[in-house]
């Protein structure tokens, strides 16, 4: 039989997880993408396993479940680049704690309180629990190298129409985050800027994390992230020297001992916030994009459901 003719445009870790799991399938894949790794905000992400803006979303469940599930199966495929992490999640004291609906989505048995003796000043309240930490520099060009050895094409262009693509292959799939606001006239997906800060890693440190402040440490091997800001509608993915202050200052008032990690950069993240994620098809165009601050806590789930939308 005549193999199907797959295009995924963009290679972000929306377009490489799906890539990676129709590899295992019988199709011809190109992967089309206006950049590549490192320029693109797959790259700029921190990126620990934690489901962000998609509490209201039942899908979001599974998505989250499956991709855990796929990373951890990678934890001793050393080249990839991911680890298990305990990551302490903070409340402050004076916060009225959101409903704390995220641990649904864990494995049991990979939470637990931490006791209330145990806390440090500040904190009213503190989660341990074991996430995947997928080191962003190491493991999207370990997923290029095994797609390209797996037979994958990678082609750099940019894409002006859907239809340019639809036309000359089985199917497409769109994997273009916020490309999608142009390529499908969809104005309900916005840029969410998140810029961090990045101090000399320390990598037996746990994750810390308080969504309140927002505030988040992540210790990478090559730089610990000091994270983050949420800021909705803005393109520019320059840095500000003093919201960077601001967000050193945030990590030094909560752990003093940080200010003897030398500051070693910065950068900035576009998130594609959408209200809900589209995984849908249409026609033979299948769109995964709008994953906001969750596109590695969900990509393997939302690839998974790809592959299955083809295969109907
Ligand atoms: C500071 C920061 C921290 C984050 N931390 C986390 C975290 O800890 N955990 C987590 O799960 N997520 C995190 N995220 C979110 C995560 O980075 C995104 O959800 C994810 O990278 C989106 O991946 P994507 O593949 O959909 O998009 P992208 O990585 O943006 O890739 C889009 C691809 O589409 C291509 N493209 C776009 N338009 C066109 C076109 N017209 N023609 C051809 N190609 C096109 C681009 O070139 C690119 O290759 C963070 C984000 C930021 C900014």
């Amino acid at each position: 039989m005549k193999k199907k003719k797959i295009a995924i445009i963009g290679a972000g870790i929306s377009g490489l997880s799906c890539a990676y799991l129709l590899s295992k399938k019988n199709y011809t894949i190109d992967v089309i993408a206006k950049a590549f790794s490192p320029n693109i905000t797959s790259n700029k992400a921190a990126a620990f396993w934690f489901p962000y803006h998609i509490r209201n979303d039942k899908r979001g469940v599974r998505w989250a479940q499956k991709s855990y599930d796929f990373y951890v199966s990678l934890y001793n495929v050393k080249s990839a680049g991911i680890s298990v992490k305990q990551l302490i999640k903070v409340i402050g004291k004076n916060i009225i704690e959101e409903d704390p609906v995220w641990i649904n989505f864990l494995p049991e048995g990979s939470c637990s309180m931490i006791p209330e003796s145990d806390l440090p000043e500040g904190i009213a309240k503190a989660y341990n629990v074991a996430v995947p930490l997928i080191e962003t520099q190491i493991f999207l060009p370990y997923l290029k190298n095994y797609l390209t050895k797996a037979g994958v094409n990678f082609i750099q262009k940019e894409i002006n129409k859907l239809d340019e693509v639809s036309n000359e292959y089985d199917c497409v799939i769109n994997c273009t985050a916020l490309g999608a606001v142009k390529l499908c006239n969809d104005e309900t997906i916005i840029p969410v800027r998140g810029q961090v800060a990045l101090i000399e890693t320390k990598t037996d440190f746990p994750i810390y994390l308080d969504n309140e402040k927002p505030l988040y440490i992540v210790p990478r091997k090559d730089a610990m992230i000091v994270g983050g800001t949420y800021e909705e509608n803005v393109y520019d993915e320059a840095t500000e020297p003093s919201t960077i202050q601001t967000l050193l200052n945030n990590a030094y008032a909560f752990m003093p001992e940080l200010k003897q990690q030398k500051v070693i950069g910065n950068w900035a993240g576009l998130r594609p916030y959408r209200p809900t994620v589209r995984v849908e098809k249409e026609n033979n165009i299948i769109h995964n994009y709008g994953h906001g601050g969750s596109g590695f806590t969900l990509a393997f789930g939302c690839a998974e459901d790809v592959a299955g939308m083809l295969e109907e």
